[in-house]
């Protein structure tokens, strides 16, 4: 090795993995990143672009975001002391681990589920612990109650929903995980409002349960980087350690605030949404050599038995309609992951989908002759 090389200095752990990357597509329907479809309402964006033309832009925001916070504790029903404000959920995962999680430290983490736990665990030093879902994609409780005991892990995250695969984790199980030793029960609940069910009441009872939340889905505020956790108010106090000060800017603290205010227009598209999922799950599961997985999020799998999922998703993406490929995953090698858009979107969707299908149909039949 060059001795100037920078990269020497790098750890090695970190040298091994694959950056958590997204390739920057485009398209008319986008229905690749589990966003909302639908902006803030029109009246609210007005609203916070007037406070902040009110407010000096050369002083620094509030510094933990106060206001929001005792918002967010009338919202949630939580204490506003066991609750933190980040700049998207995004940062709240790296707070929480950058303060647990050191050389050796084990972490257990179902999968396939959202990259970033076993991405940061190692950038940490740490040791992801694997424990994959069922082969029907849900979550395996025991071989997750049995693994932690096994590597005395430190954390153990479960994302409820999950993403990619829509399962959630029962309460009682989340509840039975609490009560056994086995460190911190991490629930990443960025999908929760889809699902109609939360965790937060066990905080109260379970104080090394954490939850996470964001803004960037059911709120609709994916582009202003806003999420929370919560927990007890003495590891709150620990994991606030490991934030940036000033990490919310004033115009994503506004915003927030006003999707708090306008919740109920959002509520309603929520709804809107899930019986758009349960109505794009029933059509395409009727779709020969098409399985769909039933999910209790804003986005659902397809499996696809014959055809080749690379395949339709390039012929997709000419007809104007973006997912997410996830074939990556581990167990989703035949998997796309869709989006549940605005009915338009939707239809879009399936349209093109009906299509992408009689295409690389063709093609592998060509392919065989
Ligand atoms: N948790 C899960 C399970 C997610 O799917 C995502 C978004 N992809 C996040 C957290 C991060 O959300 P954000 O940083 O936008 O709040």
């Amino acid at each position: 090795m060059n001795d100037r090389d920078p990269l020497q200095f790098v750890k090695p752990a970190v040298r091994q993995i694959a950056a958590y990357a997204l390739a920057a597509r485009q398209a008319p329907v986008k229905i690749n990143q589990n966003e909302n479809p639908y902006d803030l309402p029109e009246a609210l964006k007005r609203r916070v672009l007037e406070s902040a033309l009110r407010r000096p832009w050369s002083r620094y925001p509030d510094f933990d975001s106060r206001e929001l916070l005792d918002k967010l504790a009338a919202f949630s029903g939580w204490r506003p002391d066991g609750i933190l404000a980040g700049n998207g959920s995004n940062e709240l995962i790296e707070a929480l681990l950058m303060v647990t999680v050191g050389a050796g430290t084990r972490v257990v983490i179902p999968e396939p589920t959202f990259t970033l736990y076993a991405l940061l665990t190692t950038v940490l030093g740490g040791e992801a612990v694997r424990v994959p879902l069922t082969p029907d994609l849900q979550y395996d409780a025991d071989a997750i109650a049995s693994a932690r005991r096994r590597v005395g892990a430190a954390l153990t995250v479960v994302c409820s929903p999950n993403n990619p695969t829509g399962g959630v984790l029962a309460t009682a199980e989340v509840r039975r995980l609490c009560e056994e030793e086995g460190g911190l029960v991490v629930i990443d609940e960025a999908y929760h409002e889809f699902a109609g069910e939360s965790m937060v009441p066990l905080l109260e009872t379970h104080p090394n349960l954490v939850v996470l939340r964001t803004f960037s889905k059911a709120m609709g505020l994916a582009g202003l980087r806003v999420g929370y956790l919560l927990s007890s108010p003495a590891l709150v106090r620990e994991i606030n350690k490991g934030r940036l000060p000033y990490n919310l800017n004033f115009f994503s603290q506004m915003a927030a605030l006003a999707a708090l205010d306008g919740f109920a227009e959002l509520a309603d598209r929520v709804r809107q949404l899930a019986e758009e999922r349960e109505r794009m799950l029933a059509l395409v599961g009727d779709l020969p050599g098409v399985r769909a997985h039933p999910s209790r999020a804003n986005f659902f799998l397809i499996e696809l038995e014959e055809a080749d999922p690379k395949a339709v998703f390039e012929a997709l993406y000419r007809r104007g309609v973006l997912v997410r490929d996830v074939t990556a995953y581990p167990m989703l090698s035949r998997c796309l992951r869709i989006s549940v858009g605005s009915p338009e979107e939707n239809d879009a969707f399936l349209h093109a989908l009906g299509s992408a299908l009689g295409e690389a149909r063709g093609s592998v039949a060509v392919g065989r002759a």
